[in-house]
């Protein structure tokens, strides 16, 4: 990685903030010749940091988000290309692991609940197959004997997200980003166009293009119209299971009303399991009561979990929007673009959003695909014709 203490005078573009969206966009810039500065913020605070990394179009999907399903099928399409990509520009594992993803059923109310949405996906073409209990547990042994039922999803797969991180970190060093750490206060311009950036020690970046990505912190930038993104708090674990066996599944699991997922890693040492999801703003507090309800819920999937070391538990935050999508494509003002709000998505959504930026900066054009995810959607709401005004996720999924 290419980190600079002094504040650069002049970029071509100035990305705000260093998770995946911004260091995504800033590899793709820099490797089409442009001079790109990413402000990176807090690396540990960034959601990309903190996520359990399933890519999971198929069993994220709910009965309210159907526009989002293309756009998150349409990123699952590139990731084996972009993952195979940024691991020949820089020299390491992009993580990415392949499916399938097994969701499973702990009593016969979580049952209903999932065949209602196996039917969901076979109305929507997705594939999945649904299993006994028995023949769940012979694709995936560490599964508890009593669970009712299961579902297997081909289409789903997982993406070892710090892994990712460091990647792009690396192949954006590699072709040229410059990585500046400190924080964006302000997006300086003139009447109808972007001029740069005032960090928050006063100092000042001169850019014709600012690409805001700074995740769920995108509501606090001063200089352009509020954006509506704000946190929902995620509380997250991760088990070492050390010498005992983990699941080679990612598997998800509706328990007693509730939903959690253990996604493995290739390592054999770290099974992430998580997540909450509390309307608390930037909350850093860890809670007993939210470990206890992961790890409980955790045992009833996956008995052997309890011998496992409980090695972090975390805290990120989902940049959520009032429809649970993300806000990407250009903002009121020129050279303003906007790559944030990709809430419990945005691992998933790292190739589309990277390449949709680099299309707008690079060639001036939208591609058809996040078309329906502009910012003005928000400003039609009032009058009654935005995609915000669906409900929102109705079955309470806690990536
Ligand atoms: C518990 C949890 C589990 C998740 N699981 C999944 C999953 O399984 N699959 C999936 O696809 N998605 C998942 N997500 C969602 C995913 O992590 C996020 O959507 C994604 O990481 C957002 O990336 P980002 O780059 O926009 O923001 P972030 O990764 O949050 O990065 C933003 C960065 O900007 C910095 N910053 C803030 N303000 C400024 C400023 N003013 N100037 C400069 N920098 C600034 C911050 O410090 C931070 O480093 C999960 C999220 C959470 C919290």
């Amino acid at each position: 990685m290419n980190t600079i203490s002094s504040v650069p005078v002049t970029a071509d573009v100035v990305v705000i903030g260093g998770g995946l969206m911004g260091r995504a966009a800033a590899w793709r810039l820099a490797s089409a010749g442009l001079d790109a500065v990413v402000v990176a913020g807090e690396p540990q605070a960034a959601a990309s940091n903190v996520a359990a990394g399933m890519l999971a179009p198929v069993t994220e999907t709910t009965f309210t988000e159907e526009l989002l399903l293309g756009l998150n099928l349409a990123s699952m399409e590139r990731y084996p290309s972009f993952a195979a990509e940024v691991s020949e520009a820089s020299g390491l594992p992009s993580g990415l692991r392949s499916g399938p993803t097994i969701s499973i059923a702990y009593n016969a109310d979580d049952a209903a609940r999932m065949a209602q949405l196996a039917d969901y996906l076979t109305r929507l073409g997705l594939e999945s197959t649904r299993l006994t209990s028995r023949e769940a547990r012979q694709l995936e042994p560490l599964l508890a004997p009593t669970i009712r039922a299961g579902l297997l999803v081909p289409g789903d797969a997982s993406c070892d997200n710090r892994q990712l991180l460091a990647a792009l970190r690396e192949a954006g060093g590699r072709s040229g980003v410059r990585t500046l750490t400190g924080f964006v206060h302000h997006v300086s311009s003139t009447a109808d166009r972007v001029t740069g950036v005032v960090l928050a020690d006063g100092s000042e970046i001169s850019a014709p293009t600012v690409v805001v990505a700074n995740g769920a912190w995108a509501g606090q930038l001063t200089g352009i119209p509020a954006l509506p993104v704000r946190p929902v708090k995620g509380q997250i674990l991760r088990l070492d299971p050390g010498r005992f066996p983990q699941p080679g599944l990612v598997v998800r699991a509706f328990t007693r009303g509730t939903e959690i997922y253990l996604v493995p890693r290739d390592s054999g040492h770290e099974l992430v399991v998580g997540a909450t999801s509390e309307e608390l703003g930037f909350d850093r507090r860890v809670t007993a009561g939210g470990v206890y309800e992961l790890l409980r819920d955790a045992r009833l999937a996956i008995p052997m979990s309890t011998e496992y070391v409980l090695a972090e538990t975390s805290v990120g935050y989902r940049p959520g929007t009032p429809d649970n999508a993300p806000i990407l494509g250009r903002g009121a003002l020129a050279g303003l673009v906007l790559a944030t709000g990709h809430h419990r998505n945005g691992v998933l959504l790292t190739p589309i959003t990277a390449d949709a930026v680099a299309e707008l900066i690079l060639h001036d054009r939208s591609l058809p695909v996040i078309e329906p995810f502009g910012v003005e959607r928000f400003d039609r709401s009032t009058s009654g014709r935005a995609t915000s005004e669906r409900p929102q996720n109705d079955r309470g999924v806690r990536t």
